[in-house]
Protein backbone atom coordinates (compact mmCIF):
# COMPACT_ATOMS: atom_id res chain seq x y z
CA UNK A 1 0.00 0.00 0.00
CA UNK A 2 1.45 3.22 -0.52
CA UNK A 3 2.35 5.89 2.06
CA UNK A 4 1.94 9.42 0.68
CA UNK A 5 3.23 11.98 2.61
CA UNK A 6 2.38 15.52 1.94
CA UNK A 7 5.25 18.00 2.66
CA UNK A 8 4.41 21.78 3.38
CA UNK A 9 7.43 23.31 4.16
CA UNK A 10 5.98 26.59 4.46
CA UNK A 11 8.45 29.84 5.39
CA UNK A 12 10.85 30.65 7.46
CA UNK A 13 12.73 27.71 9.41
CA UNK A 14 9.83 25.72 8.07
CA UNK A 15 12.11 24.65 4.43
CA UNK A 16 15.25 23.95 6.87
CA UNK A 17 13.58 21.85 9.86
CA UNK A 18 11.30 19.75 7.03
CA UNK A 19 13.90 18.85 5.20
CA UNK A 20 15.46 17.23 8.29
CA UNK A 21 12.85 15.57 9.30
CA UNK A 22 11.80 14.41 5.37
CA UNK A 23 15.47 12.74 5.26
CA UNK A 24 15.33 11.19 9.13
CA UNK A 25 11.64 9.25 7.85
CA UNK A 26 12.88 8.22 4.16
CA UNK A 27 15.93 6.49 6.33
CA UNK A 28 13.75 5.16 8.66
CA UNK A 29 11.00 3.75 6.63
CA UNK A 30 11.68 4.09 2.60
CA UNK A 31 8.66 2.96 1.11
CA UNK A 32 7.12 6.82 2.21
CA UNK A 33 6.28 8.80 -0.69
CA UNK A 34 7.02 12.64 -0.34
CA UNK A 35 4.96 15.48 -2.23
CA UNK A 36 5.63 18.88 -1.85
CA UNK A 37 3.70 21.80 -1.92
CA UNK A 38 3.56 25.49 -1.20
CA UNK A 39 1.67 26.84 1.80
CA UNK A 40 1.84 30.24 3.93
CA UNK A 41 3.29 33.13 2.81
CA UNK A 42 5.33 31.14 0.08
CA UNK A 43 1.95 30.51 -1.77
CA UNK A 44 0.80 33.85 -1.56
CA UNK A 45 3.60 35.37 -2.49
CA UNK A 46 3.73 32.74 -5.74
CA UNK A 47 -0.28 32.45 -6.54
CA UNK A 48 -1.91 35.56 -4.45
CA UNK A 49 -3.25 32.54 -1.59
CA UNK A 50 -1.57 31.03 1.19
CA UNK A 51 -3.64 27.77 0.82
CA UNK A 52 -3.95 27.12 -2.89
CA UNK A 53 -6.40 24.28 -4.08
CA UNK A 54 -3.87 22.52 -5.34
CA UNK A 55 -2.43 22.11 -2.15
CA UNK A 56 -5.32 21.43 -0.44
CA UNK A 57 -5.94 18.82 -2.73
CA UNK A 58 -2.65 17.06 -2.22
CA UNK A 59 -3.34 16.74 1.37
CA UNK A 60 -7.19 15.60 0.77
CA UNK A 61 -5.41 12.60 -1.23
CA UNK A 62 -2.44 12.04 1.19
CA UNK A 63 -2.70 9.36 3.93
CA UNK A 64 -0.65 12.32 6.41
CA UNK A 65 0.55 16.06 5.94
CA UNK A 66 3.91 17.03 7.36
CA UNK A 67 4.30 21.11 8.17
CA UNK A 68 6.56 23.26 8.58
CA UNK A 69 5.47 26.51 9.81
CA UNK A 70 3.80 29.29 8.19
CA UNK A 71 3.95 33.33 8.89
CA UNK A 72 6.33 35.83 9.14
CA UNK A 73 6.58 40.11 9.40
CA UNK A 74 6.20 39.99 5.49
CA UNK A 75 2.93 39.21 5.42
CA UNK A 76 1.67 40.38 8.97
CA UNK A 77 -0.56 43.65 7.44
CA UNK A 78 -1.54 41.46 4.10
CA UNK A 79 -5.07 42.45 3.04
CA UNK A 80 -7.83 41.28 3.29
CA UNK A 81 -6.96 39.71 6.62
CA UNK A 82 -8.04 36.22 5.64
CA UNK A 83 -5.39 35.41 3.09
CA UNK A 84 -2.49 36.08 5.66
CA UNK A 85 -0.91 33.08 6.36
CA UNK A 86 -1.87 32.09 9.97
CA UNK A 87 -5.52 32.40 9.28
CA UNK A 88 -5.66 31.42 5.47
CA UNK A 89 -3.64 28.35 5.69
CA UNK A 90 -3.46 27.40 9.31
CA UNK A 91 -6.42 27.40 10.24
CA UNK A 92 -8.25 26.86 6.93
CA UNK A 93 -6.13 23.38 6.66
CA UNK A 94 -7.57 22.47 10.33
CA UNK A 95 -11.17 22.78 9.35
CA UNK A 96 -10.72 21.55 5.66
CA UNK A 97 -9.44 18.27 6.48
CA UNK A 98 -11.23 18.12 9.91
CA UNK A 99 -8.80 17.93 12.53
CA UNK A 100 -10.38 17.81 15.32
CA UNK A 101 -8.30 16.30 18.02
CA UNK A 102 -4.97 18.00 18.88
CA UNK A 103 -2.32 15.76 20.23
CA UNK A 104 0.32 17.02 21.89
CA UNK A 105 3.36 14.92 23.84
CA UNK A 106 4.87 16.77 26.74
CA UNK A 107 8.29 14.82 27.35
CA UNK A 108 11.41 15.29 28.95
CA UNK A 109 14.31 14.41 27.05
CA UNK A 110 16.78 13.26 29.38
CA UNK A 111 19.98 15.31 28.18
CA UNK A 112 18.06 18.13 28.63
CA UNK A 113 16.70 18.12 32.49
CA UNK A 114 17.96 20.88 33.58
CA UNK A 115 15.62 23.09 31.26
CA UNK A 116 12.45 21.95 33.28
CA UNK A 117 11.75 24.72 35.63
CA UNK A 118 10.69 21.83 38.12
CA UNK A 119 13.59 21.22 39.71
CA UNK A 120 15.27 17.37 39.23
CA UNK A 121 13.27 14.43 38.76
CA UNK A 122 10.06 16.69 39.17
CA UNK A 123 10.91 17.94 35.88
CA UNK A 124 10.90 14.15 34.33
CA UNK A 125 7.72 13.61 32.16
CA UNK A 126 5.99 11.92 29.91
CA UNK A 127 2.44 12.56 29.41
CA UNK A 128 0.43 13.45 25.95
CA UNK A 129 -2.45 16.13 26.04
CA UNK A 130 -5.05 15.50 23.70
CA UNK A 131 -7.50 18.85 22.78
CA UNK A 132 -10.82 18.82 21.24
CA UNK A 133 -9.90 21.15 18.69
CA UNK A 134 -13.12 22.22 16.58
CA UNK A 135 -16.19 22.69 19.07
CA UNK A 136 -16.74 24.33 22.50
CA UNK A 137 -16.41 28.14 23.35
CA UNK A 138 -13.92 28.98 20.22
CA UNK A 139 -16.49 28.37 17.95
CA UNK A 140 -20.09 28.33 19.54
CA UNK A 141 -22.62 30.63 18.19
CA UNK A 142 -24.29 33.27 19.29
CA UNK A 143 -20.50 34.97 20.17
CA UNK A 144 -21.47 39.00 20.16
CA UNK A 145 -21.69 41.87 21.97
CA UNK A 146 -25.28 43.21 23.55
CA UNK A 147 -26.32 46.52 24.97
CA UNK A 148 -24.31 48.89 22.60
CA UNK A 149 -21.45 46.82 23.43
CA UNK A 150 -21.16 46.82 27.54
CA UNK A 151 -21.95 42.97 27.16
CA UNK A 152 -19.90 39.94 25.57
CA UNK A 153 -21.42 36.69 25.06
CA UNK A 154 -19.86 33.61 23.70
CA UNK A 155 -21.46 30.15 23.95
CA UNK A 156 -19.93 26.84 24.96
CA UNK A 157 -21.47 23.84 23.16
CA UNK A 158 -20.51 20.26 22.70
CA UNK A 159 -22.51 17.46 21.10
CA UNK A 160 -22.29 13.94 22.38
CA UNK A 161 -20.88 13.07 18.95
CA UNK A 162 -17.83 15.35 19.18
CA UNK A 163 -17.24 14.09 22.82
CA UNK A 164 -16.91 10.31 21.69
CA UNK A 165 -15.06 10.88 18.26
CA UNK A 166 -12.05 12.45 20.45
CA UNK A 167 -12.41 10.01 23.39
CA UNK A 168 -12.60 7.44 21.18
CA UNK A 169 -9.07 8.67 19.48
CA UNK A 170 -7.52 9.25 23.33
CA UNK A 171 -8.46 5.38 23.63
CA UNK A 172 -6.40 4.04 20.97
CA UNK A 173 -3.59 6.40 21.81
CA UNK A 174 -3.73 5.40 26.06
CA UNK A 175 -3.17 1.83 24.24
CA UNK A 176 0.03 2.69 22.34
CA UNK A 177 1.17 3.89 25.88
CA UNK A 178 -0.09 3.33 29.84
CA UNK A 179 -3.25 2.79 29.29
CA UNK A 180 -4.75 5.64 31.41
CA UNK A 181 -6.57 8.63 30.55
CA UNK A 182 -7.42 11.70 33.07
CA UNK A 183 -10.68 13.41 31.65
CA UNK A 184 -10.57 17.18 32.24
CA UNK A 185 -13.38 19.02 32.80
CA UNK A 186 -15.23 21.22 35.03
CA UNK A 187 -18.40 19.40 35.63
CA UNK A 188 -19.09 21.02 39.07
CA UNK A 189 -20.33 23.87 37.25
CA UNK A 190 -20.68 23.52 33.49
CA UNK A 191 -23.39 21.32 31.91
CA UNK A 192 -21.39 20.72 29.03
CA UNK A 193 -18.90 19.11 31.40
CA UNK A 194 -21.45 17.01 32.49
CA UNK A 195 -21.87 15.59 29.36
CA UNK A 196 -18.53 15.72 28.73
CA UNK A 197 -17.96 13.31 31.75
CA UNK A 198 -21.07 11.24 30.72
CA UNK A 199 -20.19 10.33 27.67
CA UNK A 200 -16.69 9.39 28.88
CA UNK A 201 -17.39 7.50 31.54
CA UNK A 202 -19.88 5.49 29.36
CA UNK A 203 -17.10 5.04 26.89
CA UNK A 204 -15.17 3.66 30.17
CA UNK A 205 -17.01 0.91 30.75
CA UNK A 206 -17.17 -0.01 27.14
CA UNK A 207 -13.30 -0.07 27.49
CA UNK A 208 -12.12 -1.64 30.62
CA UNK A 209 -8.06 -2.41 29.46
CA UNK A 210 -7.82 0.86 30.00
CA UNK A 211 -8.21 3.04 33.42
CA UNK A 212 -10.04 6.59 33.14
CA UNK A 213 -10.30 8.85 35.96
CA UNK A 214 -11.87 12.46 36.14
CA UNK A 215 -10.38 15.40 37.15
CA UNK A 216 -11.58 19.19 37.36
CA UNK A 217 -9.51 21.61 35.46
CA UNK A 218 -8.54 23.71 38.13
CA UNK A 219 -7.38 20.44 40.10
CA UNK A 220 -5.69 19.43 36.87
CA UNK A 221 -3.77 22.65 36.14
CA UNK A 222 -2.18 22.29 39.81
CA UNK A 223 -1.17 18.82 39.48
CA UNK A 224 0.67 19.38 36.76
CA UNK A 225 3.02 21.44 38.90
CA UNK A 226 2.71 19.51 42.13
CA UNK A 227 3.13 15.53 40.38
CA UNK A 228 3.35 15.79 37.08
CA UNK A 229 4.40 12.02 36.59
CA UNK A 230 0.89 11.10 37.63
CA UNK A 231 -0.11 11.45 34.34
CA UNK A 232 -0.38 9.76 30.86
CA UNK A 233 -2.78 10.63 28.75
CA UNK A 234 -4.71 13.90 29.49
CA UNK A 235 -8.09 14.34 27.46
CA UNK A 236 -9.83 17.65 27.65
CA UNK A 237 -11.89 20.11 25.65
CA UNK A 238 -10.90 23.14 23.62
CA UNK A 239 -10.40 26.06 25.49
CA UNK A 240 -8.77 23.69 28.66
CA UNK A 241 -6.74 21.91 26.47
CA UNK A 242 -5.01 25.21 24.97
CA UNK A 243 -4.07 26.30 28.21
CA UNK A 244 -2.93 22.93 29.62
CA UNK A 245 -1.01 21.82 26.66
CA UNK A 246 0.89 25.14 27.26
CA UNK A 247 1.52 24.44 30.69
CA UNK A 248 2.37 20.74 30.16
CA UNK A 249 5.31 20.99 27.40
CA UNK A 250 6.82 24.11 29.62
CA UNK A 251 7.52 21.18 31.80
CA UNK A 252 9.79 20.06 29.74
CA UNK A 253 11.50 22.82 29.31
CA UNK A 254 12.18 22.89 25.62
CA UNK A 255 9.30 24.74 23.97
CA UNK A 256 11.38 24.43 20.50
CA UNK A 257 11.88 20.59 20.42
CA UNK A 258 7.88 20.07 20.81
CA UNK A 259 5.85 18.18 17.86
CA UNK A 260 2.13 18.09 17.47
CA UNK A 261 0.07 16.29 15.57
CA UNK A 262 -3.98 17.32 14.51
CA UNK A 263 -5.85 13.98 13.70
CA UNK A 264 -9.45 13.67 11.80
CA UNK A 265 -11.17 10.37 11.34
CA UNK A 266 -9.52 6.92 11.55
CA UNK A 267 -8.55 5.84 7.97
CA UNK A 268 -7.43 2.12 7.18
CA UNK A 269 -4.72 1.28 8.95
CA UNK A 270 -4.34 4.37 10.95
CA UNK A 271 -5.50 8.00 11.46
CA UNK A 272 -5.22 10.75 9.03
CA UNK A 273 -3.21 13.40 10.64
CA UNK A 274 -1.59 16.72 9.76
CA UNK A 275 2.43 16.88 11.89
CA UNK A 276 4.23 19.93 12.97
CA UNK A 277 6.31 21.44 14.94
CA UNK A 278 4.63 23.25 17.93
CA UNK A 279 6.86 26.80 16.99
CA UNK A 280 6.66 28.92 14.48
CA UNK A 281 8.37 30.39 11.36
CA UNK A 282 11.13 31.61 13.52
CA UNK A 283 11.92 34.59 10.71
CA UNK A 284 15.39 35.82 13.09
CA UNK A 285 16.89 33.03 12.63
CA UNK A 286 15.28 31.84 9.19
CA UNK A 287 18.36 30.52 6.28
CA UNK A 288 21.16 30.61 8.80
CA UNK A 289 20.88 26.64 9.46
CA UNK A 290 20.42 27.60 13.10
CA UNK A 291 17.38 26.27 13.48
CA UNK A 292 16.62 23.16 15.62
CA UNK A 293 14.81 20.75 13.61
CA UNK A 294 14.13 18.09 16.63
CA UNK A 295 10.15 18.91 17.17
CA UNK A 296 9.70 18.65 13.45
CA UNK A 297 11.61 15.22 13.76
CA UNK A 298 9.73 14.29 16.62
CA UNK A 299 6.37 15.14 14.54
CA UNK A 300 7.48 12.72 11.89
CA UNK A 301 7.89 10.01 14.72
CA UNK A 302 4.82 10.63 15.52
CA UNK A 303 3.11 10.56 11.75
CA UNK A 304 4.10 7.18 11.81
CA UNK A 305 2.91 5.68 15.11
CA UNK A 306 -0.68 7.67 14.40
CA UNK A 307 -0.81 7.67 10.87
CA UNK A 308 1.03 4.42 9.61
CA UNK A 309 0.54 2.65 13.21
CA UNK A 310 4.86 2.17 13.41
CA UNK A 311 5.33 2.35 16.74
CA UNK A 312 8.84 0.58 16.09
CA UNK A 313 9.74 3.38 13.73
CA UNK A 314 8.47 5.81 16.37
CA UNK A 315 10.76 4.65 18.82
CA UNK A 316 14.03 4.48 16.65
CA UNK A 317 13.38 8.08 15.80
CA UNK A 318 13.02 8.77 19.48
CA UNK A 319 15.86 7.17 20.33
CA UNK A 320 18.38 8.46 18.06
CA UNK A 321 17.36 12.15 19.19
CA UNK A 322 17.82 11.20 22.87
CA UNK A 323 21.34 9.61 22.01
CA UNK A 324 22.27 12.68 19.84
CA UNK A 325 21.55 15.06 22.73
CA UNK A 326 23.19 12.63 25.17
CA UNK A 327 26.70 12.92 22.52
CA UNK A 328 26.37 16.46 23.40
CA UNK A 329 25.32 17.47 19.59
CA UNK A 330 22.99 21.08 20.05
CA UNK A 331 21.81 23.70 17.81
CA UNK A 332 22.22 27.37 19.32
CA UNK A 333 18.73 27.27 21.01
CA UNK A 334 20.10 24.65 23.58
CA UNK A 335 23.85 25.28 23.39
CA UNK A 336 25.07 25.14 27.00
CA UNK A 337 29.19 25.38 27.91
CA UNK A 338 30.52 21.91 27.25
CA UNK A 339 28.45 20.99 24.30
CA UNK A 340 29.35 20.73 21.05
CA UNK A 341 27.21 23.44 18.79
CA UNK A 342 25.81 21.87 15.62
CA UNK A 343 23.85 23.29 12.49
CA UNK A 344 20.40 22.28 11.63
CA UNK A 345 21.96 20.01 8.71
CA UNK A 346 24.54 18.43 11.10
CA UNK A 347 21.95 17.73 13.31
CA UNK A 348 19.63 16.36 11.28
CA UNK A 349 22.46 13.76 9.73
CA UNK A 350 23.64 13.04 13.34
CA UNK A 351 20.26 11.63 14.16
CA UNK A 352 19.83 9.79 10.69
CA UNK A 353 23.49 8.41 11.52
CA UNK A 354 22.24 6.77 15.17
CA UNK A 355 19.20 5.20 13.78
CA UNK A 356 20.77 1.71 14.21
P1 LIG B 1 8.44 31.37 16.90
O1 LIG B 1 8.13 30.05 17.53
O2 LIG B 1 8.58 31.39 15.43
O3 LIG B 1 9.77 31.96 17.53
C1 LIG B 1 9.92 32.31 18.93
C2 LIG B 1 11.41 32.28 19.30
O4 LIG B 1 11.84 30.92 19.34
C3 LIG B 1 12.31 32.99 18.25
O5 LIG B 1 13.37 33.61 18.93
C4 LIG B 1 12.85 31.85 17.41
O6 LIG B 1 14.12 32.11 16.86
C5 LIG B 1 12.89 30.71 18.42
N1 LIG B 1 12.66 29.40 17.77
C6 LIG B 1 11.45 28.92 17.33
N2 LIG B 1 11.62 27.72 16.78
C7 LIG B 1 12.93 27.43 16.86
C8 LIG B 1 13.72 26.33 16.44
N3 LIG B 1 13.19 25.25 15.83
N4 LIG B 1 15.04 26.38 16.66
C9 LIG B 1 15.60 27.42 17.28
N5 LIG B 1 14.92 28.49 17.70
C10 LIG B 1 13.59 28.50 17.49
O7 LIG B 1 7.27 32.37 17.37
P2 LIG B 1 6.99 33.88 16.93
O8 LIG B 1 8.28 34.61 16.79
O9 LIG B 1 5.97 34.35 17.85
O10 LIG B 1 6.33 33.76 15.49
C11 LIG B 1 7.01 33.93 14.26
C12 LIG B 1 6.05 33.71 13.11
O11 LIG B 1 5.60 32.35 13.14
C13 LIG B 1 4.79 34.58 13.20
O12 LIG B 1 4.46 35.02 11.90
C14 LIG B 1 3.73 33.63 13.74
O13 LIG B 1 2.45 33.99 13.35
C15 LIG B 1 4.17 32.32 13.10
N6 LIG B 1 3.72 31.11 13.82
C16 LIG B 1 3.36 30.07 13.05
C17 LIG B 1 2.99 28.88 13.65
C18 LIG B 1 2.64 27.72 12.77
O14 LIG B 1 2.89 27.76 11.59
N7 LIG B 1 2.08 26.64 13.31
C19 LIG B 1 3.00 28.75 15.05
C20 LIG B 1 3.40 29.85 15.82
C21 LIG B 1 3.77 31.04 15.18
Amino acid sequence: MPKHVAVLAGDGIGPEVTAEAVKVLRAVDPTLEFEDALVGGAAYDDGGHPLPASTLDLCKKSDAVLLGAVGGPKWDHVEPAHLRPEVGALLALRAELHLFANVRPAKTLKPLLNASPLKGAAGLVDMVVMRELTGGIYFGQPRERRDGGKTAVDTCIYSVHEVERIAEQAFMIARTRRHEIVSVDKANVLETSRLWREVVSDMAAKNPDVKVTHMLVDNCAMQLVRNPQQFDVILTENMFGDILSDEASMITGSLGLLPSASLSAMREGGMFGLYEPIHGSAPDIAGQQRANPIAAILSGAMMLRYTFGDNEGATRIEAAVEETLDAGLRTADIFEKGTRLVSTQEMGQAIVTRLG
